[in-house]
């Protein structure tokens, strides 16, 4: 049997085992020895989970990054231009990939394509650069899908992260959102659209948290940071310090397209919010 006919039986077992439950397919199928791009055995995928021929031609997000959004930036710059513009609710945020070529690819399958199993490894990833960062974290987080959205995929992929980034940092996954709202047409609009757009989308649950906490957000993808962004500053004035986190990070910067006026009118909103609680 060669190589596509044994991935080809193998995946037609799997899918034929699906219902059998988990443990057991987890036996048959362990999903923590191969490389989570190419599909090669690997030996160490708790420390990488893809192997070398794959690291060579990964956007590993490894340069020099703004020290809050962690965008790539020039080597004598400490904050991007974006960061110095708009006022970030986070404290930092971690991001182990580049959202570019076979890394883009991934992230769409697992969440088009019900690659739940990529979750893992993707999440080693994150937890490895929150870990060398060395800050501490009381509770994790995630970013909302509507119930509508979350029907259709049949999960919510940042909240997967979150729970395995959890299971690997110790710390309690907590839903602390309500998503009110959806976008209308989101692949479409720009970032003055979608500033605008997010006044109202997502809200804060009531929550059992101390002023003292440090909170963690999870997300896919960082795009504008316009949504994680939106989250951290409705949880911003309850607790200690919020981090956000995704497996990549677009190395664009939205910074012209800024809206000023928008960027008030959230922050009033937020701070409308801060007064009511
Ligand atoms: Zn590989
Ligand atoms: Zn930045």
């Amino acid at each position: 049997m060669n190589k596509r006919d044994s991935y080809v039986f193998r995946a037609r077992l799997h899918k034929a085992f699906k219902g059998v439950g988990e443990w057991m397919n987890h036996l048959l199928f362990p999903d923590d020895i191969k490389c989570i791009f190419c599909g090669d055995d690997i030996s160490n995928f708790y420390d990488k989970p893809y192997c070398e021929d794959c690291e060579k031609t990964l956007p590993l997000n490894d340069g020099h990054v703004c020290k809050v959004c962690d965008m790539p930036i020039k080597a004598d710059e400490e904050v991007c231009d974006f960061c110095k513009k708009e006022k970030k609710f986070f404290e930092r945020a971690f991001c182990p990939f580049i959202y570019e070529k076979e890394v883009k690819n991934k992230i769409l399958a697992f969440k088009d394509s019900n690659k739940r199993y990529l979750s893992k490894g993707f999440a080693i990833l994150i937890a490895k650069r929150i870990l060398s960062a060395n800050i501490n974290i009381n509770y994790i987080t995630y970013i909302p899908m509507s119930a509508k959205g979350e029907k259709r995929r049949g999960f919510n992929q940042a909240k997967l992260l979150a729970e395995e980034i959890g299971k690997i940092l110790h710390k309690p996954v907590v839903c602390f959102f309500n998503k009110d709202k959806d976008f209308e047409k989101q692949k479409s609009l720009t970032y003055k659209e979608r500033q605008a757009a997010m006044i109202g989308m997502y809200s804060l649950k009531e929550a059992n948290i101390k002023r003292t906490d440090n909170v963690l957000i999870v997300d896919d993808v960082i795009t504008t940071t316009a949504t994680v962004n939106y989250c951290a500053g409705l949880l911003h004035p309850k607790v200690n310090k919020v981090y956000v986190c995704a497996v990549a990070r677009t190395n664009h910067n939205p910074i012209n397209e800024i809206s000023v006026s928008n960027q008030k009118k959230l922050e009033k909103e937020l701070k409308k919010r801060k007064n009511k609680n």
